[in-house]
This record gives structure tokens, C-alpha cells and sequence, in this order.
């Protein structure tokens, strides 16, 4: 099975698609054809100097290798209070919008900000909440706002049954990128799916996700 540009969220720097902190893309190279995906982590809120951090994502805007922001997003469990979280999330939605960038959402809990941002800025580029893990009635909600769920190798197997086909992105997160291989044999199987075909749905709507945006990737 062909496992490349599946993977939708991987911090491991071997990936196709790498998701860094600001902090670890400040001088980063990336290698050949390597895409990067950078952003204010929700952890990091806390000792961040707002101006140095917003100064190093208006470069990653600019650089032809960065094709979305995150991950971004709120988590009430580490980092700054929920109310400086939001307010650095609001920049970097405001950002992420005036560049058109797809966006990647870290969120814990608070998927009732997540839903109010949404609504407020309309984005014309694709959102993604990563390592989803959410109950049903909270994918319904993110469904019905057209934001992709990406499913890691830690799921709610009652919710994976009912994403829609179109919003469905896998990843391995803190994995190397060819563990996807897992994932998608136990997505597979969740959804009652061929791997292959599976496979092949997760490309497509990850190419979809990030083509959403100004850049075409
Ligand atoms: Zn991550």
C-alpha cells in the first residue's frame, strides 16, 4: 500500500508533512520537497514573547514550504489561561486568514470556542482539529461547521463511525510517518473499509485540506 501524503499531522522530521513549533522552525531547513505546517502551540502560551512569536509566523506565512497554520488552539490543561489562549488564537486565525492558510487545531475540551471562533471568522480555507477524540455529538457539531477530523492512533471508535467521508484525515502525531500503516488498518476496520480504499480517501481529503487555501501545495 502506498502510505505517502496520508499522514496529516506528524512532528517526526522525517515526515512529508511536518508539523514544528515556532520555536523549532526559527533556522529549520526542511529537506526536498518537504512541507511544514507552524504555529503558536497551545503550550507554549505561557513563556511565548507575543512579538518575537508573531514576528517568526510572518515569515513561516511567507515561506513557499509552510502551507498551513498550527497547531494552534486551546487547552485548558497546560500553558497560559484559556483567556490569553484565545487571544493568541484570535491572531493567528487573523493571520492565518489574511494569508488564506488552512488551519490545524490542537484542542482540548474546549471545542465551544473553537465552534464561536469558527463562526466569527468564516475562514475560506479548510479548518482541521487534529488527534480528534471527541464524543459523537461534538464531531456532529464540528460536521456540520465543515471542519476536518483527523484520527491518530488513539480514537473514539463510536465517533470514527460517523465522520463523513469527505472530513475523514488520519495521522501518527508524535509517531514516524510510517506507523500511518497502523492507523489506517484500525480506521479501516472501525468504518468497515478496504485499506486500500481508505488509503486512498484520507490522500485525497488531506490534498483537498491543504489546496483550500491561497497556495496551491
Ligand atoms: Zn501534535
Amino acid at each position: 500500500m502506498n502510505i505517502k501524503d496520508i499522514d496529516s499531522h506528524c512532528h517526526d522530521r522525517s515526515a512529508g508533512l511536518l508539523t514544528l513549533t515556532l520555536d523549532e522552525y526559527r533556522g529549520y531547513e526542511s529537506a526536498p520537497g518537504q512541507k511544514l505546517v507552524v504555529g503558536l502551540h497551545p503550550w507554549d502560551t505561557l513563556e511565548c514573547d507575543m512579538y518575537e512569536a508573531f514576528d517568526i509566523l510572518s515569515d513561516a506565512i511567507t515561506d513557499p514550504n509552510v502551507v498551513a497554520i498550527g497547531e494552534i488552539g486551546i487547552d485548558p490543561l497546560h500553558g497560559a489561561s484559556v483567556e490569553r489562549q484565545e487571544q493568541l488564537l484570535r491572531y493567528q486565525l487573523q493571520v492565518a486568514a489574511d494569508a488564506r492558510m488552512p488551519v490545524v487545531f490542537h484542542i482540548v475540551r474546549r471545542y465551544d470556542i473553537l465552534l464561536k471562533l469558527h463562526a466569527e471568522f468564516r475562514p475560506v480555507s479548510a479548518s482541521a482539529v487534529h488527534g480528534f477524540r471527541a464524543k459523537p455529538e461534538v464531531a456532529a457539531q464540528l460536521a456540520d461547521a465543515g471542519i476536518y477530523m483527523s484520527i491518530g492512533p488513539k480514537f473514539n471508535a463510536e465517533t470514527v463511525k460517523m465522520i463523513p467521508r469527505e472530513l475523514l484525515l488520519l495521522e501518527t502525531d508524535e509517531l514516524p510517518e510510517s506507523e500511518i500503516r497502523n492507523v489506517i488498518a484500525a480506521v479501516a476496520d472501525v468504518r468497515g473499509m478496504r485499506q486500500g480504499a481508505l488509503a486512498d480517501l484520507a490522500r485525497e481529503n488531506l490534498r483537498r485540506f491543504l489546496n483550500s487555501g491561497a497556495k496551491s501545495v
